[in-house]
Parts: structure tokens; C-alpha cells; sequence
């Protein structure tokens, strides 16, 4: 149903790009995975605050206090938005890697991590100062939880352990078992992170009906402007741990000792991990895309979105040259994300000749996760630079892929004319 896609417009609609073919074309933006485009909503709702614009939880003025309303009820359409429990803490942070990067931060002494190799590497590599535990990439769901149980159980010494598990893959688009995950790392006597980069924009999170610890997401992936995220969960090992940042704002009182020093009373709230000017209007911002989204119907979603994945797995299916990367395989549930190679063509030439000839934006590359792809490709990625890939030479095996991804606001002329320039 098409209206679905009506009823929340997004930016970016009319722009037109040229070709190299000549003319222009109105720009498909398909790479919804790395960025999705803001809704006009989302737009609407930060105009109308600018004039209103204040400094949070700082001046007496008026217009301050509107703001730090504004923040503050921000914060509570994501509790919602998430259905966190009661106590638990929402943090604004500048973006998933950022929140990740906080807990990582947080963790008590001897806290042991354990991490699929499959994650994107804002998941993968936030660890490193702890013990962390590499899982195999599993082949299915229940291997998964399998491989996940049989780690937990064996570890020594048994103290605090962290799981962190993405929602939804940003390569596959394949949904991860995260309720049976979350299960047994509790059992294990563990918490669960996930990171719903990928999976927030795309389907209800619910925090109590998962059981999951904590949640991180980005905004500019959830249709608001780039710049914020979240970090939402158990306010224990947040109000424990010291400072994300040290400054104004997570403090509650500072005093100089006798002795010359300072002593630091930090605030037990998520303003002890957000010092500094907090980024209200990405805040305003990610509080409005989820209020837009809980709006419209995650069931209308999700139901057009599987259309279109439908109409593109399809498409694909009938090009024998293509191959779409799985670790799953074709039954598993997914979001609008998927990554394929094309043989006998370098991802990179491919995904340039999608943007030159069609005006279709789609990702190409290693999507920051090499060691999935490596795993996918069944090659060595040898990357040069962070997310990108070389060149295959002619015969080798590609060394990269391309990624299309879409969600609320796709219609389907954008599709159906990324399947007619592939094949
Ligand atoms: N996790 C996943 C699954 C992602 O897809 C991404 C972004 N590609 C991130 C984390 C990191 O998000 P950000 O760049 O907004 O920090």
C-alpha cells in the first residue's frame, strides 16, 4: 500500500541528478542502511522549535526553560518509543558508535564481553579494553544461541559478562534471535546489549518484551538529521560507572578541597554521561521521527516493506550473475537491507555505474563489518581504508559487495528501477 509511503514524506524527494547519459533523473536514494533521509516531518517539527531555540538545563529565560522541556519530554518519547522499563535510564549520545562506545566505558572491572564477528565494527571494537570473547559466525538463529550458550558456560572465571548483538544485520538485513539471546545470556548470569542501528527504523523495539539490558541507535538511520543517538537501558552500571565526559552538566557539585585538589559529586541521571551543551535538537529531532513512526503504524511498515523486499529479492532472482550474501538463507526474516555481488563485475564499477546511468545511490564496499564479509565473500577483504575495498583483479573473487536499502518513504518506482538497471 502505497499510502504508507504518503503518509510519511520524506526529504530529498525531488532532487534531481544528472547522468552521464545525459538529463537528469530524480535521485533514488537506496541507501537507506547508511542514512536514511529525514522525514518532512521531522523537518516541520525542528522548524517550528528554531525560533524557540535555548540553552538546556542552563539559563532562568524562558525560552531556556521551553528547551530543557523539550529535551526532557524528548527523553521520554524514546523511553516510550523503546517501551523501556521503569528506572531505566535514556541517554542521548551523538550516535550508535558513540553509544556503544559509553557503555564500553561503563563496564565493571573484570567485565568480560562477548561479541559475534559478524557485527559491524561500532559493535565489534568498542571492547578492547576488556576481555572479549570473538564468536564464530553461526550459520542459522539457533546457532546463534547455540554457540552464544556454549561460550557463557564455559567462562572463567564467572564474574560480570556483557553480550553485545546486532537487531538486524546492516549486510544481510537478517534479523538476529534477540529474544533467545537475551534469554541466555541471562540465564548465563550476563546482560545483553543491542545495537538497533538497523533495526529501530525498521521494526518495534520493545526493551521489556525483549529483555534486552540496553539499546543503542543512531538518529540519522531513524529518519532525523545526523548528529544524536541513543543509549537506553539500566541506569546501574551507567550511575556507577565514572563520567562519559567529564564537565558542566554531569557534575552536581564541585568543590575545592584544603589540600588544593577538586572533589566531584556527578549526577546519578543519564546527565552524568552527557556533559557539555547537550544536542538538543538532535534530541527534538530522534523524539519526533519516533513519535512520526509510532504514528504511522509499524505494522503498515513493515507490511510495505517486505512488499519491496519482495519485488527487489525477486528482481535479483532473475539475474543469474547476482548472488545476495546470506548467512541465514532465503527463508530468514529481514529488514530492507541487502548486499549482493554481481560476477564478473568489480561492486565498486557497479555501484558507480548504478549512480552515473540510473541515478540510484546504493552503498558498495565492507560496510564496516570486513570480518562478515570476509566470512560472506569467502575472501580476504585486504581493505583500504576503513569501509572501503580494493579492486578485484579480472577472475579473482570480488572483493567487496553492493548494498540496496530502503524503509519508510520508498516508493516504488525507486525499486523497480533499480531492479530493471541491474538486470
Ligand atoms: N551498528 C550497525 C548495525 C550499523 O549499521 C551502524 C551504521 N552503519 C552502526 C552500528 C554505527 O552507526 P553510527 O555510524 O550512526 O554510529
Amino acid at each position: 500500500d502505497q499510502s504508507v509511503c504518503a503518509s510519511l514524506p520524506v526529504l530529498g524527494r525531488d532532487v534531481t541528478v544528472p547522468l552521464v547519459t545525459g538529463g537528469e533523473v530524480t535521485y533514488a536514494a537506496l541507501d537507506y542502511a547508511a542514512s536514511a533521509p529525514a522525514l518532512q516531518r521531522v523537518w516541520d517539527d525542528v522548524a517550528a522549535y528554531a525560533p524557540y531555540y535555548g540553552s538546556v538545563h542552563r539559563g532562568a529565560g524562558y525560552l531556556s526553560q521551553l528547551s530543557t522541556d523539550l529535551f526532557e519530554n524528548a527523553r521520554r518519547t524514546v523511553a516510550e518509543f523503546l517501551d523501556c522499563r521503569d528506572g531505566d535510564q535514556v541517554v542521548f549520545t551523538r550516535s550508535t558508535t558513540d553509544s556503544l562506545n559509553l557503555l564500553a566505558a561503563a563496564l565493571p572491572a573484570d567485565c568480560q564481553v562477548f561479541v559475534f564477528e559478524t557485527e559491524h565494527h561500532a559493535s565489534l571494537l568498542p571492547w578492547r579494553n576488556a576481555r572479549v570473547t570473538y564468536l564464530d559466525a553461526p550459520s542459522s538463529p539457533r546457532q546463534a544461541v547455540e554457540t552464544l550458550e556454549r561460550a557463557l558456560a564455559d567462562r572463567e572465571p564467572y564474574g560480570p559478562a556483557l553480550v553485545c548483538v546486532t537487531g538486524a544485520s546492516n549486510v544481510t538485513g537478517e534479523l538476529w534471535p534477540v529474544r533467545e539471546l537475551a534469554a541466555a545470556a541471562h540465564a548465563h548470569g550476563a546482560r545483553i546489549v543491542l545495537d538497533a542501528a538497523q533495526l529501530a527504523p525498521h521494526h518495534p523495539v520493545s526493551v521489556a518484551d525483549l529483555d534486552v539490558d540496553w539499546v543503542a541507535f543512531s538518529g540519522h538511520k531513524l529518519y532525523a538529521p545526523f548528529g544524536s543517538g541513543v543509549l537506553a537501558g539500566r541506569a546501574d552500571w551507567l550511575r556507577e560507572a565514572d563520567p562519559y565526559l567529564a564537565g558542566g552538566g554531569a557534575s552536581r557539585k564541585v568543590a575545592r578541597r584544603t589540600d588544593g585538589g577538586v572533589d566531584v559529586e556527578w549526577h546519578d541521571s543519564a546527565a552524568r554521561h552527557e556533559a557539555g551543551s547537550p544536542n538538543v535538537i538532535g534530541a527534538y529531532s530522534i523524539a519526533s521521527a519516533c513519535a512520526a513512526l509510532t504514528e504511522a503504524g509499524f505494522d503498515n511498515l513493515v507490511a510495505r516493506e517486505q512488499y519491496l523486499i519482495e519485488k527487489v529479492r525477486t528482481g535479483l532472482a532473475e539475474v543469474p550473475e547476482v548472488r545476495i550474501l546470506s548467512l541465514f538463507g532465503d527463508d530468514a526474516p529481514r529488514v530492507g537491507v541487502i548486499s549482493f555481488v554481481v560476477e564478473g563485475w568489480n561492486s565498486s564499477h557497479f555501484a558507480a555505474a548504478l549512480s552515473a546511468e540510473y541515478g540510484i545511490g546504493v552503498r558498495d564496499g565492507l560496510f564496516c563489518a570486513h570480518p562478515l564479509l570476509r566470512t560472506l565473500l569467502g575472501s580476504d577483504p585486504q581493505t583500504q581504508g576503513e569501509c572501503g575495498a580494493p579492486e578485484a583483479a579480472p577472475g579473482e573473487k570480488s572483493l567487496n559487495a553492493i548494498r540496496v536499502s530502503f524503509g519508510a518513504g520508498t516508493p516504488d518506482e525507486h525499486v523497480e528501477r533499480f531492479v530493471d538497471a541491474v538486470k
